[in-house]
């Protein structure tokens, strides 16, 4: 039995020699074939690409290419003063090295430290030449619109809308005050993004910024533009030039007094002991209307001994906000409401532990009292009129875009 086995894997053996045999000589024709095209057509360039790993120094590559020392001291002196090049960034910068011939010593290379600039150096006469390149940006603008399907999240409804992934991560950044993505979800809710796509040559290079949002919210229709000031600093605004980015508001009674301010250590006005206050308190009058500090969910509505009648209300993944003392609650306002940022959701009161009508107001982050007036919130952008006049031109010359990607998606559009 063991005998015949080796019989076969001998002869197997002789098949795979064979088969080597004329895998190697069809390699040498071929590489004959080669050599005799590039010698007859003389200039044509060899060329080899490499992408800068961990470790890489120019001198490293520079040696592997077979530069002398003085060589690669005349080419880092000149790429430094000529092109502002003192290092290699790795697994960024890809370098070309090109030569007549295989044999034959690199006479250009070409560093590329992103998609639209290059950086060429040519061997003329033995004299190194520095030139730079700038290479005109092709942005496009890719168009997905997608719907929430019954037990979807957002994240799986915009990944089947063809959505890249780090697109979708600045969506969900620019819509945290606007909706909360585990409560506020529903089948039939519609999205659209509108995105930039970066390519060099005709091939994707990168995902670009997003442009437009437009998502079907439990409370309406969110709409999100992105805008360039004339400053350079970009900004998202809502379809009249707002500042979109929503944040809380610090006083959500407009002018109103603080009468007292947030405080680990207070002598409690009523109970007359020393007690926290983790809120700020408001003066106002009896009925005063009680704005949502921002857009989201009451998650609580009740009384209680401290408070009085008060509503709890969740903004995104990390704030909450509580509103104390109050005469009555608005209509329609119960656990469950989704309400937007300025919708009163009750009316000033003295119930509870209060000596005289006022708003208790707290702020909870992640958990934690933080005090109203001093936590670090994301700042209100609101344009000036000019830049609001110039906002509402581009925001027509994206909604144009958007109109024409609907009616044919597989095309691509440059603003
Ligand atoms: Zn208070």
């Amino acid at each position: 039995m063991k005998k015949s086995k080796n019989i076969i894997n001998a002869n197997c053996l002789a098949q795979i020699i064979v088969l080597v045999a004329i895998l190697f000589a069809t390699i040498a024709a071929s590489l004959l074939i080669t050599k005799h095209g590039r010698e007859t057509l003389g200039l044509q360039e060899c060329t080899s690409q490499i992408t800068v790993s961990n470790g890489d120094t120019l001198t490293k590559l520079l040696t592997e290419q077979g530069f002398s020392l003085q060589d690669i001291d005349t080419i880092s002196k000149i790429l430094k003063s000529e092109a502002g090049v003192s290092g290699l960034r790795a697994n960024s910068d890809k370098i070309i090295f090109s030569r007549r011939a295989d044999d034959a010593p690199v006479t250009k290379i070409v560093l590329i430290p992103g998609p639209w600039q290059q950086i060429e150096l040519t061997c003329n006469e033995g004299q190194w030449i520095v030139k730079k390149i700038d290479i005109e940006k092709d942005e496009r603008l890719i168009y997905k619109n997608g719907e929430i399907k019954d037990g979807d999240s957002f994240y799986i409804a915009g990944m089947r809308a063809g959505i890249p992934e780090g697109i979708l991560i600045d969506v969900y950044d620019l819509l945290a005050f606007e909706m909360d993505f585990e409560r506020d979800i529903r089948a039939g809710q519609n999205f659209s993004v509108l995105y930039e796509e970066n390519y060099a040559s005709g091939e994707k290079v990168a995902n670009g910024r997003v442009v437009a949002i437009s998502f079907q919210a439990l409370r309406g229709e969110v709409k999100m533009y992105r805008f360039r000031k004339p400053d350079g600093s970009i900004g998202y605004y809502d379809e009249d030039g707002n500042g979109a980015i929503k944040s809380l508001k610090r006083t959500p009674i407009n002018n109103a007094r603080v009468s007292s301010s947030f405080s680990m250590h207070r002598l409690h006005p009523v109970l007359g002991f020393t007690r926290k206050h983790l809120g700020v308190d408001f003066r106002a009058g009896t009925g005063t209307p009680i704005p949502s500090a921002g857009g989201g969910r009451v998650v609580a509505r009740g009384y209680n001994n401290g408070h009085g009648n008060f509503i709890r209300i969740r903004h995104n993944g990390s704030y909450e906000t509580l509103y104390g003392h109050m005469s009555r609650f608005a209509k329609g306002v119960g656990v469950g409401t989704s309400v937007r940022q300025g919708q009163i959701i009750g009316y000033v009161g003295s119930t509870g532990l209060a000596t005289g009508p006022h708003l208790h107001y707290e702020v909870i982050k992640n958990g934690m009292h933080v005090n109203p007036m001093t936590v670090k919130l994301p700042a209100i952008d609101n344009l000036s009129p000019s830049n609001k006049a110039k906002f509402i031109e581009i925001r027509k010359l994206i909604d144009s875009a958007i109109t024409v990607l609907l009616k044919k998606p597989d095309l691509f559009v440059q603003l």
